[in-house]
Parts: structure tokens; sequence; C-alpha cells
């Protein structure tokens, strides 16, 4: 699990959770010293593969004759991927100037 690069305390899963499913573009805050970080882009790239497997099952695989099957199982893929997820994403410091 990510630890603040500033005070060092261990996110709380369920808060960086929370945060992964808001608008992602708005800076993730820890909970102990309010010091701001963003998703580095290693981050992204992690967090869309691991949505990769979900994806190519729906739309490539489909070994069920049945759509709503098909679905089901790539949803619970979304499922199983997003709960992963707060362990895979890395965070950074927000730089104030943008550059
Ligand atoms: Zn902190």
């Amino acid at each position: 699990m990510q630890h603040c690069k500033n005070c060092h305390t261990q996110f709380q899963w369920k808060k960086v959770y929370r945060y992964l499913w808001g608008p992602i573009i708005k800076p993730f805050r820890c909970h102990a010293c309010k010091q701001e970080h963003v998703i580095t882009m290693k981050g992204r790239v992690m967090l869309s593969l691991l949505f990769l497997p979900a994806t190519l099952f729906v739309l490539f695989l489909t070994p069920f004759q049945s759509i709503v099957l098909n679905l089901g199982i790539g949803m619970l893929f979304i499922l199983i991927g997003s709960l992963l997820s707060p362990f895979i994403v890395r965070f950074k410091l927000e730089q104030t100037n943008q550059s």
C-alpha cells in the first residue's frame, strides 16, 4: 500500500478506492498531513493495464454463448481489478507549478 510522500503515513485502502472512483483529475489528499498527491504516469498505465483483461475478455474472447454471461464475467474482472487498484496505483507529490 502507498505511503504519504510527505509524512509517510500509510494511505487507507478505502480512501484510495473512493478517490479512484471520483474525478481523478483532482489531487488525492493525505488524511494525516493534508499534502496533496497526484497519480504518476506509470500509475495511470498500471491502472489501465488492470482493466485490460476485462476489456479483452468482453470484446474478443467471449467464450460463452450467452452475452449476459460474458458481460457478467467481464464485470467480475472489473470488480476484482477495481478492488486491487488501490494497491497498484502510485502517487507522487503534486507540483504547484506545472511545467
Ligand atoms: Zn501525509
